[in-house]
């Protein structure tokens, strides 16, 4: 607008007025919106993935483990006795093959026949430690294998409670999908009449009076279909969103289409009308809004920049832009309604200065 507004101030203020209105509504229709969707129970509790692991088998499991464990505790008690054991038999042998060897050298010093029973029995002695000592040596052994035993079995019961884990992946995800899908249509069921409404009212009552109350109903289900809804759309592997994005982009852009053709047409059965028609279809707010920014009120395309002298008609279309006052001659817009330099009314002068089309 350059030179001066072609709406009445109050008019100006009424559309802030009204934008502010539709903005206050849409707030408290997303915080009712935002009550009533936490208040309605859209999901049981949650799932994990333990909810499908075969609980019997894992209890069995979970015993056997316990079991092996307390055996392994056990074992591993018996495992220090026999290495005390064996410690001391050790030590035992050690000691008394020392004192055999020391009385042998004496005995070989004096050489005296009548010791021999006596180096028998000693020797005797000395095998039956050794053997001894082997004996614990070989409980010890038996006694470590047996823990070794169990700590692999223990291992065995692990990868058997992993495969067990492992089972229950797949029917989780199946569970999941589904409470997904649930979730997702007990949000649409909710939020599809509000969409329908919305719809309804933007191809039905843009022209109406109460347009700005309307407007902030749109508002609000726009803001439902993005948070409450969009976010809640099943992936199934990105198919499904890209689906209904293809869909939603097809729909918008059918509708864009339409709207455009349906204009061209309108437009082009207005060029065929005569003058008079033709500014009797265009509002005065409108058509001084068009004209400050030069674009044709009746075609809508520009009619010259502001280095240009601007013509008395339309070069596209023939319509008249500006013309002469009848009282003082004075060229003006041709769509104001009093002459701005002498102030004489130009009621007649649109069907008196038009050229037949
Ligand atoms: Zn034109
Ligand atoms: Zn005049």
């Amino acid at each position: 607008m350059s030179r001066f507004s072609s709406s009445r101030r109050p008019a100006i203020i009424y559309g802030i007025v009204m934008w502010a209105i539709s903005f206050v509504i849409a707030g408290f229709l997303i915080q009712l919106g935002g009550s009533i969707i936490a208040d309605v129970p859209l999901s049981s509790a949650p799932i994990h993935q333990t909810d499908f692991v075969d609980q019997v088998a894992e209890e069995t499991l979970n015993e056997k483990i316990a079991g092996l464990r307390v055996a392994q505790r056990d074992g591993a008690r018996d495992v220090e006795d026999l290495q005390a054991k064996r410690a001391a038999s050790e030590q035992e042998y050690l000691s008394a093959r020392t004192s055999f060897d020391n009385w042998i050298k004496t005995r070989s010093a004096t050489e005296s026949q009548d010791q021999n029973p006596e180096v028998i029995a000693r020797s005797q002695g000395l095998d039956a430690l050794n053997a001894a000592r082997n004996d614990a040596r070989r409980e010890l052994q038996a006694a470590q294998a047996g823990q070794l035993n169990l700590s692999r079995q223990e291992e065995d019961l692990h990868s058997e409670q992993s495969a067990l884990h492992r089972a229950a992946y797949a029917p989780y995800q199946k569970a999941l999908r589904a409470e997904t899908l649930k979730i997702f249509l007990i949000r649409l069921l909710i939020l599809l009449p509000l969409l329908l409404v919305s719809a309804w009212l933007i191809a039905r009552k843009r022209q109406s009076a109460y347009w700005p109350l309307f407007r902030g109903f749109i508002f609000f289900s726009a803001f439902a279909f993005f948070v409450e809804l969009v976010p809640y759309l099943p992936s199934y592997g990105g198919y499904f969103r890209s689906t209904v994005g293809l869909v939603i982009a097809g729909v918008a852009g059918k509708y864009v289409i339409t709207a455009m053709r349906r204009y061209l047409e309108k437009k082009k059965s207005e060029e065929s009308k005569t003058e008079a028609e033709r500014r009797n279809m265009i509002s005065y707010e409108v058509a001084l809004k068009k004209m400050s920014s030069q674009i044709c009120p009746s075609c809508d395309r520009s009619f010259g920049s502001k280095k240009d002298v601007i013509s008395d008609y339309c070069v596209h279309c023939g319509f008249c832009l500006y013309n002469n006052c009848s009282s003082c001659d004075a060229r003006d817009n041709s769509f104001h309604k009093f002459c701005g330099t002498c102030g004489t009314q130009k009621a007649d002068l649109d069907l008196t200065a038009s050229p037949s089309a």
